[in-house]
């Protein structure tokens, strides 16, 4: 349960509590004060009453009197008892007292003598004022045994003064001379201020049971209302809105717990991460609407497909994960991605729309490629973005794609190296040939060169191990210099024997944002005395995007040097061909996966696309080249789509400048839309052409190198 709802009960529980505790404190508080501002104001009323008892007596008493031995008479008795009998019941005895403490009178029978409260005596008659205390007070038969009624009483000391008797002597002015002390029964007032008391407690426990149940509920009203806020945040903080599936959040957290139990168990803990190929281009052009409705579908897809213990998160925007809590081997994991990524075979359909959705999966296990959960994360991104760049679908972590792996440290201070090399030494990166066939009539028309690394202990590494980490770490121009100087040496060469054809060299992004690669171009074919019709360059799609105010200028100034420009892997980035209009480009290369997906099994809708592309280019006056042709079949389709010319494997895969046969040049005309070239290349067929099924492996030692 979330910590959120076991805190609400211990919340409202103390507010009780605490509230309850503070409401009898307050009640007792109340009804104490209000009793005892009562009870003083009984008392006040009382000494009232006995003042006045005392100046209805006093008048009749002669100050004398007040003067032991001196007492009073009968007739004097009388005289005060009836000066006094207006007060009733209520009176219930009146005693005068000398300041010496003698008993002048006392309206009880039978009572001559007694003694006063000394105490209270004195501070009346020094301070001048009256004393009042309730008392109880036992009279009737049997007082003095024990018998008696309970009074309480009111017991008033009122000080007499010289004035105020019956006749008062000037000289001693208005100077106390006795005291009375008058009792007054107390029962009725003690019995209304006990009424009055409980009264008022009734009502205040009512009033304030009452504020204490609105507040309650008040309070436990938010409470519940704050603790529904906060379960949903939790749902929210741990799930995917769109899909519903584990978030990122949760995905760490049960890849954590996960990874613990492995650690114990000693089991192997996979990762897969996936990402939906061309998901921008989807949203872009169907609308978010469809690309929300396509990722709720592949949620879905991935959640039916696996087993219980198996969790499917979604990272955010198109990228899902896997987590398997144990897989049997690296193999095993590397299975079940392929079976993952076969879940994409079948058309998500928007609507009535059929949508072909490919993506690429990286996986990574622990304890091989990682030890805790955030390099576990972190292996099956690069694994990811390998099999993306690859376009493999499926990759399992390898250090060598890994920035910061040590193995791709090491690989990089090699790199460096084999970028310049010691004179006389074997060189390590050489250049591959591979031939541009033009489709019309099977004759080669132009070579695209591709860098191999010849690495002294891991043997032939394609460009894909090594051109990303030379982009990362700016060795590139280095790279592209040594391509160029290979290139343009050999252009050379091949002039000096008369039978030169045009070479296309790629350039990296990072090449076209300057104008120094212009530079370097212009005074290599200078140096070599090269024409610059016999040189191309390549640059990706994606590179003219990314940046094309910087892009723009580099082609234009190439172009006014003369060489053609081709833009590469054309079709998966975002560029439409109607942009290419403005560009200074002579050559479109139509990227393999559109041509793979032209042979008998690949997707309908790929030769439309094909067809749009061509028709496209070729009106904005540019030459199509078609890539990664594998079989003859597709050949076919391309020339009947009028595809200018084509390269794959179906003809030769790329090859040493030996292992071309190069046919004595024929100078044609530039800008022939199908040809260009300028001599002729046919190729030594060092292999037979390879057919899908047959394709090599990209990988190290498989490839095409032979010297
Ligand atoms: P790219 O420019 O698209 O080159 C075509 C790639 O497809 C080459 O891979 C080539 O061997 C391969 N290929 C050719 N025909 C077929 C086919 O029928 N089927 C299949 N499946 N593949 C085929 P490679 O040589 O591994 O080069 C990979 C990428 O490395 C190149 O892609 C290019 O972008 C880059 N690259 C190669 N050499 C250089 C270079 O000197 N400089 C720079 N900056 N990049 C280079
Ligand atoms: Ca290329
Ligand atoms: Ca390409």
């Amino acid at each position: 349960m979330p910590r959120a709802v076991r805190r609400r009960w211990p919340l409202t529980r103390s507010f009780a509590v605490i509230s309850s505790i503070a409401m009898v404190v307050l009640g007792c508080a109340l009804v104490w004060v209000t009793w005892s501002v009562m009870s003083q104001q009984s008392v006040r009323d009382g000494i009232a009453t006995a003042e006045t008892v005392t100046a209805y007596a006093t008048r009749t008493v002669p100050t004398d009197s007040f003067v032991p031995p001196d007492n009073l008479d009968q007739a004097q008795k009388d005289a005060v008892e009836a000066a006094t009998s207006g007060f009733g019941d209520r009176l219930v005895e009146l005693r005068l007292w000398a300041l010496d403490g003698s008993l002048i009178y006392s309206s009880a029978e039978h009572t001559e003598t007694g003694f006063p409260d000394g105490d209270r005596l004195d501070l009346v008659t020094a301070g001048g004022s009256p004393s009042a205390r309730v008392i109880t007070d036992v009279r009737g038969a049997g007082a003095g045994s024990g018998g008696g009624t309970e009074l309480s009483v009111l017991d008033v000391y009122v000080p007499v003064r010289a004035d105020e008797v019956a006749d008062p002597d000037p000289a001693r002015g208005s100077s106390v001379i006795g005291a009375a002390e008058v009792m007054l029964d107390h029962r009725a007032a003690g019995a209304a201020l006990a009424e009055a008391v409980r009264t008022l407690a009734v009502v205040v426990t009512l009033g304030l049971v009452a504020l204490w149940l609105v507040l309650f509920r008040t309070v436990w009203t938010a409470s519940r209302r704050l603790q529904a806020t906060a379960l949903e945040n939790a749902r929210l903080a741990l799930l995917d809105s769109l899909t519903g599936l584990p978030n990122r959040r949760m995905l760490a957290e049960r890849m954590r717990r996960t990874i613990l139990e492995a650690e114990e168990t000693g089991s192997r803990v996979g990762l897969m991460l996936l990402d939906i190929d061309r998901f921008k281009d989807i949203n872009d052009s169907l609308g978010h609407d469809r690309g929300d409705e396509l990722l709720e579908q592949v949620a879905e897809r991935l959640r039916g497909a696996l087993r219980d213990d198996d969790v499917v998160a979604r990272l955010g925007g198109d990228e899902f994960a896997i987590l398997l809590p144990d897989v049997r081997s690296v193999a095993n994991a590397e299975r079940l991605a392929r079976r993952v990524r076969g879940l994409f075979v079948p058309p998500f359909m928007l609507g009535e729309l059929p949508l072909h959705v490919d993506t690429s999966v990286g996986v990574a296990c622990l304890p091989d490629h990682a030890s805790d959960p955030s390099s576990l994360m972190r292996t099956a991104d690069v694994a990811m973005y390998a099999a993306k760049h690859h376009r493999t679908g499926v990759s399992v972590y390898s250090a060598d794609e890994d920035d910061s792996s040590p193995a791709r440290l090491v690989l990089l201070g090699d790199l460096h190296r084999a970028l310049t090399p010691a004179p006389g030494a074997a060189r390590e990166l050489r250049m591959h040939y591979q031939p541009k066939i033009e489709l019309a009539t099977g004759r080669t028309v132009g070579l695209e060169a591709l860098m191999r690394w010849v690495h002294p202990t891991r043997g032939v590494l394609p460009p894909t191990t090594f051109i990303p980490l030379a982009e990362q770490s700016g060795l590139i121009h280095d790279v592209t210099r040594y391509a160029l100087t290979e290139c343009v040496t050999q252009l050379a060469a091949w002039r000096a024997e008369g039978r030169a054809t045009p070479v296309a060299v790629n350039l990296s992004a990072h090449d076209v944002t300057t104008l120094a690669v212009v530079d370097l171009i212009e005074s290599l074919l200078e140096e070599h005395t090269v024409p610059a019709d016999l040189l191309e360059v390549e640059i990706t799609e994606t590179a003219l995007v990314a940046d094309p105010s910087r892009v723009v200028p580099v082609l234009e100034r190439l172009g006014a040097l003369g060489i053609r420009v081709a833009i590469d892997d054309f079709g998966i980035g975002n560029t439409s061909i109607s942009q290419l209009r403005d560009l200074p480009v002579d050559e479109l290369k139509i990227d393999r996966l559109f041509v793979s997906d032209l042979g008998a099994d690949g997707r309908e809708g790929s030769e439309v696309v094909v067809q749009a592309m061509v028709d496209l280019a070729h009106s904005f006056d540019l030459r199509v080249v078609a890539e990664g042709v594998e079989d003859e079949p597709t050949a076919v389709i391309l020339r009947r789509l009028g595809v200018d010319q084509a390269q794959g494997y179906l003809y030769s895969q790329a090859v040493p400048a030996h292992d071309l046969r190069l046919t004595p040049s024929v100078p044609r005309p530039r800008r022939d839309r199908a040809g260009g070239g300028r001599g002729g290349v046919a190729v030594a067929p060092t292999r037979p052409p390879s057919t899908r099924h047959t394709r090599p492996p990209r990988s190290a030692g498989t490839d095409d190198t032979n010297g």
